[in-house]
């Protein structure tokens, strides 16, 4: 029989994360303070984050040793296991060899205990009592607030209000590991009673979530802010996944040609593919292909521009060199597929602009069409998020077909789909439509980058 399934033991696990930072071609462009435009020190930073989580956002060291206390709790689900897609392979007739990783079987169903649990825990040691973060659908609010109760912390999390209205049940998951949820816009900040003064209705978004996250984080001693995606210390902690990958590719003897993972800010696809992309910089595996894959309806790295933006809507984050459709940016509430954070991760977005890296865009609906093969053949209802990557692995693998070759894809299953079954009622009733940002609504959004923070860039 075919061996499918390779699980690493809990000993191998990799012992350090991997910071792609030394290995960049270049510099990063620094982030610049919000009200000077001059590069931030620590010290502006340090009125929301704990000094460890900080030196990991400027470090330079290659390796960064995980603490004992994160892995215990990583041990909850990680290993994660790497699976070879026999069945969609063979649905799509495709000499390619599809392989994944199977992140949906962490706590809160994704990859992003892999991050909340060192920020719980770092956050913990340097004395902090709690935790204020944002969340669009609710992943990454259930995922800090795993971390938050496991290591004694207060969890406040900001919802966007049209997923807080939309969902109730992630609210409720939340609320079962001791968090208190908000929707925002709120009128418990100034970010959210401004956004509500000027429209009562707003559906909120995550840069409007993540202003009033930070003001409140800002006002208290014993609060931080917590961000579950974007920053370099948030994309180090991911690559534990590629890492992993690594030894188990190596296991079922196979060597990627093509990396594939969806985009929102950028954390999964980093944690996938930077331990792949050092060898693909150091030269020994050049022709690796890496792809970012993302919705046609925010199409932040393949429509957006490269400039300095605020990672927020009120202004109140450094400004970060990025892929953006401008803060200003509200994504469509009828999109069903997530991934609509209006900025990029800078390092993705400077790997982009390297040609290390390319980038895909797909329509909702070709991506649900893509997420029910995968359920049908491979038994896994992926989330919404994810599918972007299986769209893209599926044609790539068809590409495969015509050509006669017999690539080897390895992408990142994000997350599972059960939260969504919301979406998937509504593609399985043919409610789902084409959802494409239309170029004059992106002109009006891309305004929002004042002149002021080009000259920046
Ligand atoms: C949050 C989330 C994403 C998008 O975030 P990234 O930072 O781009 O990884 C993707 N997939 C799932 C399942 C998520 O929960």
């Amino acid at each position: 029989m075919q061996r499918t399934r390779f699980y690493l033991d809990a000993s191998r696990m990799p012992r350090s994360w991997y910071n792609i930072a030394p290995d960049l071609p270049g510099q990063l462009p620094a982030p610049l303070h919000p009200g000077t435009k001059q590069p931030v020190g620590p010290e502006d930073l340090m009125r929301i984050f704990p000094i460890e989580l900080l030196k990991q956002e400027m470090a330079t060291e290659r390796f960064i040793e995980i603490p004992d206390e994160v892995r215990d709790l990583y041990y909850v689900s990680r290993p994660t296991p790497l699976i070879r897609a026999v069945k969609l392979e063979k649905y799509l007739d495709t000499p390619a060899k599809i392989y994944f990783k199977h992140e949906g079987l962490n706590p809160a169903g994704s990859h992003k205990t892999n991050t909340s649990i060192p920020q719980a825990y770092y956050n913990k040691i340097a004395g902090i009592k709690k935790l204020v973060t944002e969340t669009g659908a609710g992943q990454w609010g259930s995922a800090l607030s795993f971390a938050c109760q496991h290591f004694g912390l207060e969890c406040e999390v900001y919802m966007v209000k049209v997923s807080y209205n939309q969902k109730p049940y992630r609210r409720s998951f939340m609320q079962l590991f001791g968090a208190e949820v908000i929707a925002s816009p709120s009128v418990r900040t100034m970010a959210g009673r401004r956004v509500l003064e000027e429209n009562p209705d707003s559906p909120g978004s995550l840069g409007i979530a993540i202003s009033e996250a930070v003001e409140l984080a800002a006002q208290r001693d014993d609060t931080n802010y917590a961000l579950g995606s974007v920053l370099n210390h948030v994309l180090l902690h991911q690559t534990i996944i590629g890492q992993e990958a690594k030894i188990q590719m190596e296991m079922a003897e196979a060597d990627p040609d093509i990396i594939i993972a969806c985009v929102g800010g950028g954390c999964n696809f980093s944690g996938m593919s930077f331990p792949f992309i050092q060898d693909k910089l150091s030269g020994k595996k050049k022709d690796l292909q890496v792809i970012a894959v993302e919705p046609a309806s925010c199409p932040t790295l393949t429509k957006g521009t490269y400039a300095y933006d605020f990672g927020d809507e009120a202004g109140l984050t450094p400004l970060m060199k990025m892929h953006t459709l401008g803060h200003k940016f509200l994504p469509p509430s009828i999109h069903a597929g997530g991934l609509r954070y209006h900025g990029m991760a800078p390092m993705v977005s400077y790997l982009y602009e390297q040609g290390v890296i390319s980038a895909e865009a797909y329509d909702q609906v070709k991506v649900f069409d893509a997420a029910a093969l995968f359920a049908k053949t491979e038994g896994i209802l992926p989330a919404p998020e994810s599918s972007h990557a299986i769209r893209s692995v599926i044609n790539h693998a068809l590409a495969c077909r015509e050509s006669g070759e017999s690539k080897t894809i390895l992408f990142n299953l994000s997350g599972h789909g059960f939260f969504d079954l919301g979406a998937y009622d509504a593609y399985v009733s043919k409610g789902l439509k084409e959802n494409i940002l239309p170029d004059d609504e992106l002109k009006t959004y891309l305004k929002s980058l004042p002149e002021v923070y080009s000259e920046a860039s």
